[in-house]
């Protein structure tokens, strides 16, 4: 049953077994779970069906630059920001969970087994097909994305990424939900405080507020779906209530970790081009190569985890001679503003780049290119029902700038705080504290280096770029918009982490927090694959707990 929280009577808020709160990827699995092993469930969600601009006051917050504001890259509806998410499903790594020497704060409390045998069904949750991210999920005997390829193993490698529909969590169990006996889901719910006991081992109650009355919601389990930022803002404020809760001084709001994107070099090819567009899978999925540095390697190069991929030239410069990229960019208004700035590579135009005369030039050359666009995009973005994940043209130079994409290491400066401002719920907002730390660059420098030097090692490829520019353009990365992770992290004990093996917040026994905050270090991977198989790990732990 789906409804909103001013219809409800006072019994739906009395005696919850599970109360969830936040309907994005992590809220929605954990109540289907919850509900199809036979357990009532309260879905809480702060938002309404779908965007409502007199919300977003609530994500308004202060973000140091080049942080994307604080509001940016989520969203606050049903289904929360699967709405607009790229679907890419990737898994962390085997490394990402042990303890590396060279990563500060490294080493998760779970083995990689205990979580990576749930990926199979975070796959299914995502539409993504198997969980085989290897070469051989193309076919059985793939030919490498370039010749030489092989010649660059065992240290470089590659593997698949694989795409989701990409899949509206909202759209895919609406049915399931509304026709539900035991979960109830309530819009315009927004949870505004968490209600702990004296001593803080807890939560009495929470706090519901549509904006104009306020109710209290009693339940056995309570678990924090909000989304990173928004989990951990709630946290932050019942520390300000609880002095029993200062114990989490040291980890609560800290080591916020973001991927970080340069796309940056020349890679060229003599001869045959390489593999650059989205391939099917085996079972039917579109999925893209790319390459990776192996464990040893990043070991023995104290090297942190991350990928490169292949990319196109910034759609906003005519210089790329593509019809098809001029015409998206001129008819980029109707982009939600997150997808146009990852096309643009993350950055502002210069007016060279604004100059649409030179973009419409492009359109009326390029005329033939543009009719395959167009068929693509309504047959395979537009009308289809498992859409091809973007757009990808490559430089009419033949050249291909490499997207890089990396982990950072944990820092305890890098927090999400609570400031004296507040919003319309009276809530405290948030400030976002995020920089790169020179390891963060030494590594992003080095993996480049070490790339050109195993690329230039080949016969036909080349990777060029100007090794002068190289350590500015790794201080100037950014942050990958929407991976917010690390500031409820997951550790053994309250006097270094939030959140225990299980995601129970540390001597809290009825507080879980199911998000990528709870995450201690990120690897490469976007993150929502492993929030839900984190998601299925705790379903699996609060149903082992009999709780009715
Ligand atoms: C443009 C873009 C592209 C992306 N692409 C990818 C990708 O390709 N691959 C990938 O893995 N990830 C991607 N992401 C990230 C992905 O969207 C998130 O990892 C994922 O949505 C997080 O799920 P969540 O359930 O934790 O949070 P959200 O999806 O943000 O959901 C949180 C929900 O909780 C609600 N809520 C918040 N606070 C409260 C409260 N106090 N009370 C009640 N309800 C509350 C919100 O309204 C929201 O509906 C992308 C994100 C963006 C913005």
């Amino acid at each position: 049953m789906i409804k909103y929280l001013k219809e409800c009577d006072a019994q739906t808020l009395e005696d919850v077994p599970f109360c969830v709160i936040g309907s994005g990827a992590a809220g929605i699995t954990m109540a289907v779970e919850l509900a199809r092993a036979g357990k009532r469930v309260l879905l809480l969600e702060a938002g309404d069906w779908k965007d409502d601009s007199s919300l977003d006051d609530a994500y308004e917050g202060e973000a140091t630059s080049p942080h994307p504001e604080a509001a940016e890259y989520r969203r606050q509806r049903f289904g929360g920001t699967t709405h607009l998410w790229g679907g890419r499903c990737v898994p962390l790594d085997k490394l990402d969970l042990d303890i590396r020497p060279h990563v500060p704060y490294s080493g998760w409390p779970i083995t990689y087994d205990e979580m990576s045998q749930y990926y199979p069904s975070a796959m299914d949750y995502c539409d993504a097909g198997q969980a085989d991210f290897e070469l051989t999920a193309l076919g059985s005997n793939p030919d490498p994305m370039f010749d030489e390829f092989p010649s660059l193993y065992p240290e470089i490698t590659e593997c698949v990424e694989r795409y989701s529909l990409p899949t509206d969590f909202a759209r895919k169990f609406q049915t399931e939900i509304s026709e539900s006996k035991l979960l109830t889901v309530l819009l315009r719910a927004r949870c505004t405080a968490l209600n702990t006991n004296e001593d803080g081992s807890n939560i009495e109650s929470i706090t519901l507020s549509n904006g104009t009355e306020q109710w209290q919601v009693r339940a056995k389990q309570f678990i924090l779906c909000g989304g990173g930022f928004e989990t951990t803002r709630l946290l932050l404020m019942a520390q300000q209530q609880c002095a029993a809760w200062q114990r989490f001084d040291a980890s609560l709001g800290r080591f916020y970790t973001c991927h970080f994107d340069v796309i940056f070099g020349d890679l060229k090819f003599k001869g045959s081009l390489p593999k650059f567009d989205f391939e099917k899978t085996s079972d039917g999925v579109y999925a893209r190569r790319k390459l990776n540095f192996s464990a040893d390697y990043q070991l023995q190069n104290q090297l942190l985890n991350s990928t490169f991929r292949l990319h196109f030239p910034p759609y906003g410069n005519p210089a790329h001679g593509s019809g098809v990229l001029s015409f998206i960019y001129l008819a980029k208004s109707i982009l939600a503003r997150e997808h146009q700035d990852i096309l643009n590579h993350g950055r502002g135009l210069t007016d060279e780049e604004q100059n649409k005369l030179l973009h419409i030039k492009n359109v009326l050359l390029g005329f033939p290119s543009m009719l395959r666009f167009g068929y693509d995009w309504l047959f395979k973005m537009k009308l289809a029902k498992r859409r091809l994940p973007y757009t990808l043209i490559a430089n009419a130079n033949g050249s291909y700038p490499l997207e890089f994409n990396s982990e950072q290491i944990p820092s305890a400066e890098n927090r999400i705080e609570l400031v004296s401002q507040h919003d319309s719920f009276s809530m405290p907002r948030i400030a976002v504290k995020w920089q790169l730390t020179d390891t963060d660059i030494e590594s992003g420098v080095k993996s480049f280096e070490l790339l050109q030097a195993a690329l230039n090692k080949t016969n036909h490829c080349r990777l060029d770029f100007d090794s002068g520019l190289l350590r500015e353009q790794m201080s100037g990365a950014l942050p990958v918009g929407g991976h917010h992770m690390g500031t409820t992290k997951m550790g053994h004990s309250d006097k270094d982490s939030v959140v225990n093996s299980d995601c129970q917040v540390h001597g809290v026994d009825n507080l879980y927090v199911a998000s990528s905050s709870v995450f201690p270090t990120s690897g490469h991977a976007n993150p929502t694959l492993t929030i839900i198989a984190l998601v299925l790990r705790l379903s699996d732990h609060l149903l082992s707990k009999d709780v009715t």
